[in-house]
């Protein structure tokens, strides 16, 4: 069995940062993409707040742009995404999807979020027909069509707000009276004469023959005023919040209720000598690129350290 002395396990801005530190400091290390190389930001367009990019850059050619650092300094990208570990000791062992597996000595998991969906039956009916979590990667198909997203957040603000730009009309479902986004995009929302914010609705389910037809929802469920009718609309967009892919590792691992790593303090270390979290998947509150970016360095330089510990340097 292969056995390497670092593994990072995820392709957004944490694992590559990760691979590009640990590449620099001569660790050759080995990357793993996962289930989506380049991770969520290349569910995006534009990324305007990552410093160094004064009029903002395409989110995937970023991620390119990572990748490329990350090879130039020696980082073994592979294709696979794993689906079992054992960290019980080390060395740490860990199984992929294509069937391969490994030893390592050191672990950055960099393994991002993932979108949820409401739980509908519905929402699998017409999945790839009318259903997405993604408005930057499906909206295309929209243009001038009427689209819904559920959501307050800032997630669902800014996708109502980009579907605004090529749908001719979108419904925003709100459960709550208020959203609960930034003020800013909230101001963005409010003010785009497409959007219709529902507040207080809830969706029930879906229909259409060939694809989405419109949505059953309902106005004050539970209230006196209670009102159940049927949303027309073309595309029906999850905007709700992400659950974090720490499945293969919660057996070793803290985790939140939610799913979400638990490193020590600021730091990236899990607790288990050598194991990191870095990124998304441990950061229930900033899950920005920039953020992501910089718990991989962190990550890095801590693995960097502790294997030149076991090494006696
Ligand atoms: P949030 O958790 O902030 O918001 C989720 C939204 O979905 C809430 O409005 C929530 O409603 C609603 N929701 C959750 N479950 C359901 C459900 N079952 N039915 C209906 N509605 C539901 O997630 P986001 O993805 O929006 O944001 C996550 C983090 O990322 C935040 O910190 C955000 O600020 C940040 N972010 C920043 C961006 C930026 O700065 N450009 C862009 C995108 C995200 P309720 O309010 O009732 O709980």
């Amino acid at each position: 069995m292969q056995h390497h002395q670092l593994v990072i396990l995820g392709s957004g801005p944490a694992g590559y940062t990760a691979a590009i530190y640990a590449g620099r400091a001569g660790l050759s290390p080995v990357l793993y993409e996962g289930l989506q190389p380049g991770g969520q930001l290349t569910t995006t367009t534009e990324v305007e707040n990552y410093p160094g990019f004064a009029e903002g850059i395409d989110a995937n050619e970023l991620m390119d742009a990572m990748r490329q650092q990350a090879v130039r300094f020696g980082a073994d990208i592979r294709q696979a995404a794993a689906v079992r570990s054992d960290l019980s000791a080390r060395p740490y062992h860990l199984w992929f999807d294509d069937s391969s597996e490994l030893t390592c000595d050191a672990l950055i998991i960099a393994t991002g979020a993932t979108a949820k969906y409401l739980g509908l039956a519905d929402e699998d009916k017409y999945r790839g027909s009318g259903v997405s979590a993604c408005a930057t990667c499906d909206g295309f198909f929209y243009r001038n069509k009427t689209v819904a997203v559920v959501g307050g957040g800032d997630t669902a603000c800014e996708e109502a707000t980009y579907l605004a730009g090529l749908a001719a009309k979108v419904y925003l479902i709100v459960r709550k009276p208020f959203l609960r986004a930034s003020q800013i995009m909230q101001e963005r929302v409010l003010a785009n004469t497409k959007i219709d914010v529902l507040f207080e609705h809830n969706t029930e389910g879906l229909y259409g023959t060939d694809g989405v037809e419109g949505a059953h929802v309902v106005h004050r469920k539970g209230e006196a005023d209670e009102r159940h009718y049927d949303l027309p609309i073309d595309g029906f967009f999850l905007a709700i919040g992400h659950k974090p892919n720490s499945d293969v590792f919660k057996p070793w691992v803290q985790t939140d209720a939610t799913g979400y790593i638990i490193t020590e303090g600021s730091s990236p270390r899990t607790g288990l000598p050598g194991v990191y979290a870095a990124g998304d998947v441990a950061d229930p509150h900033y899950r920005q690129a920039i953020v992501a970016a910089g718990s991989g360095a962190k990550a890095a330089i801590e693995a960097e350290k502790y294997l030149g510990t076991l090494a006696g340097k």
